[in-house]
């Protein structure tokens, strides 16, 4: 079919086109329309053959659910959704319009092939003049999902949209360029509290002054596992793809240019901040704008995705900002667009960070967090039983003071720990003599570290300070957690009864002294993706600043 442009930079003196366009919606066709957001492939939500026209038009899976865009009145909210909280109608009232979609209840009116079968709906009212008056002329919500084909970057301008669907759909609206350039923040309300879907044009610090705590869902950040069941159905496609391979180098401006600059050649594509522009002589590069200026990477970072599909480089370095501000949702398309393959990288140090803290507060997970951002753990009770093993010497000396608590190599733990148990002067000993072994071995291990350019090694050891693990450190981290959330933690995670639980936690020293040791303290109080967001803000400063 033959796709018909309009041209339409603003409402006034365009009522005719306007009509004109809300007509084919009416009548069930499809129209790309512009938003402040990405451009949207257009089609009346309560028409179900026409939102199937949508999946079509896109090849996007059916199950994925599409989001309804309405215009700016608490009435429309009140009429396609359901049980909506009150947190939500004050969202509205302080974000629409804008890049703000709102997971709710659906009301039954809404069909099920625009939401996916799904018992809820994404809702949201887009800023853009043009659409808003173009919805009201139709009178009906407008399910529109981002014009581009399935899988590729979104379209921020009218002629990006024609090259990727044009010829399957009956009109496009060009409204100009897009003024925010990525897809709103999608934000699940119909849980407490509420969790952040996908970051986007509304950046989550402005929406945590409203709602308080948000929860991250861990796809923003990471792939999601084969096992694991994603939150919204669109959270497992392939998303944002360039023709090329696409890898992300996360760091500081300066560290991520002079790693790709040693990577790049002449068929590399390069994103970069501009002042780095010159950096890469070789390579051809798509500027994300200033380091500073986040609102023009995410307006710029759809097309700088697009702009390589015009070249033959045979892959893309990325850059990318920081997780602050529109910075999140920015990153979390390159990554996307790079299926995650990201490269950290350190300051061309090795940050050795000692992470304490008593059993049940959270230090696995915060050292699988530091696992994720390219640090190796090394886990001073694994280094422990090894030199049991491995070491004759230190076999021979633990022999010497304590006698024979040696089976051949397998040292019998029930003998050794009776005679250390409740005599401090005997576990001193043993601690002076095990300590220096896995001292010795810590240094070994760092050193490898740093030949193989790590960005970091996290030393696990609940004994740091005790053993002069602290020395070899350049920061140290405590994890703590109130009693009660350890003891429930530990009952559950161990089988064991609840007295027995206190008296674990008991048998160890309080938070307030690995606190007074370590230079840094994450309290893990509230829920276990609470805990991980923040041990990422931690220990992407500990790691890359
Ligand atoms: P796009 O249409 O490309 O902007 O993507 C819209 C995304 O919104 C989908 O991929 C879903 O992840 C999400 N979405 C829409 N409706 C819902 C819903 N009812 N529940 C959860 N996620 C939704
Ligand atoms: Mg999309």
């Amino acid at each position: 079919m033959q796709t018909k442009l309009f041209s339409i930079p603003s409402p006034e003196g365009h009522e005719a086109e306007i009509a004109q366009a809300a007509r084919l919606l009416r009548e069930g066709q499809l129209v790309g329309l512009p938003t402040e957001t990405v451009y949207g492939l257009g089609a009346d939500a309560l028409n179900a053959t026409a939102v199937a026209a949508i999946y079509r038009a896109k090849g996007r899976p059916s199950d994925n659910p599409l989001i309804i865009h309405v215009v700016n009145d608490i009435a429309w909210l009140d009429r396609y959704c359901r049980d909506i909280p009150p947190l939500a109608y004050e969202l509205a009232e302080t974000f629409w319009p804008g890049p703000l979609t709102m997971i709710l209840k659906r009301n039954p009116i809404v069909p099920d092939r625009t939401t996916g079968g799904l018992d809820t709906v994404g809702i949201r009212c887009p800023d853009h003049p043009v659409t808003q008056a173009i919805i009201r002329a139709v009178d009906r919500p407008i399910a529109a999902p981002s014009a581009n084909t399935s899988g590729r970057p979104s379209c921020t301008t009218a002629a990006q949209v024609l090259e990727d669907v044009g010829g399957k759909i009956a009109g496009v609206v060009d409204g100009g360029p897009c003024q925010v350039g990525v897809e709103s923040t999608i934000l699940d309300l119909t849980v407490t509290p509420p969790r952040l879907l996908r970051p986007g044009g509304m950046p989550l610090e402005a929406l945590e002054e409203v709602c308080g705590e948000i929860q991250i869902d861990p796809a923003v950040q990471r792939q999601m596992g084969a096992t694991e069941r994603p939150r919204a159905p669109g959270m497992k496609y392939r998303h944002y793809a360039p023709k090329a391979p696409v890898t992300v180098y996360e760091g500081t401006p300066e560290a991520t240019a002079a790693a790709i600059a040693r990577a790049a050649g002449p068929g590399t594509g390069v994103i970069c901040f501009e002042e780095y522009r010159d950096r890469f002589p070789r390579s051809v590069t798509a500027s994300l704008g200033p380091v500073g200026d986040k609102r023009e990477q995410a307006r710029r970072v759809f097309s700088a995705l697009r702009s390589f599909d015009r070249t033959n480089v045979k892959e893309i370095l990325a850059q990318c900002p920081d997780r602050r501000g529109l910075g999140l949702a920015v990153g979390n398309r390159l990554k996307k667009a790079a299926g995650f393959h990201t490269v950290p990288v350190g300051s061309g140090q090795t940050r050795v960070i000692g992470i304490t803290g008593p059993t049940g507060a959270g230090k696995t997970t915060a050292l699988r967090e530091l696992e994720r951002m390219g640090a190796r753990v090394l886990n001073c009770d694994e280094i422990y039983h090894r030199l049991l093993a491995e070491n004759a010497t230190l076999r021979r000396e633990i022999t010497a003071r304590f006698g024979p608590v040696f089976d051949g190599e397998t040292l019998d733990r029930k003998k050794l720990g009776g005679m250390v148990w409740q005599d401090p002067k005997a576990l001193r000993d043993l601690n002076g003599i095990c300590h220096k072994y896995i001292l010795s071995r810590l240094g070994e291990e760092i050193a490898d570290a740093r030949d193989e350019g790590l960005v970091g090694v996290a030393i696990d050891a609940a004994a740091l300070f005790e053993s002069g693990g602290e020395l070899l450190c350049d920061t140290t981290v405590a994890i703590v957690a109130p009693e009660e959330e350890r003891v429930r933690r530990i009952m559950k995670r161990e089988g064991i009864t609840r007295e027995y639980a206190l008296a674990r936690v008991h048998a160890q020293r309080p938070d307030e002294w690995f606190s007074d040791h370590c230079a840094h303290t994450l309290v893990n109080d509230s829920t276990q993706e609470a805990f991980r967001t923040k041990a990422q803000e931690l220990f992407w400063e500990l790691l890359f600043e």
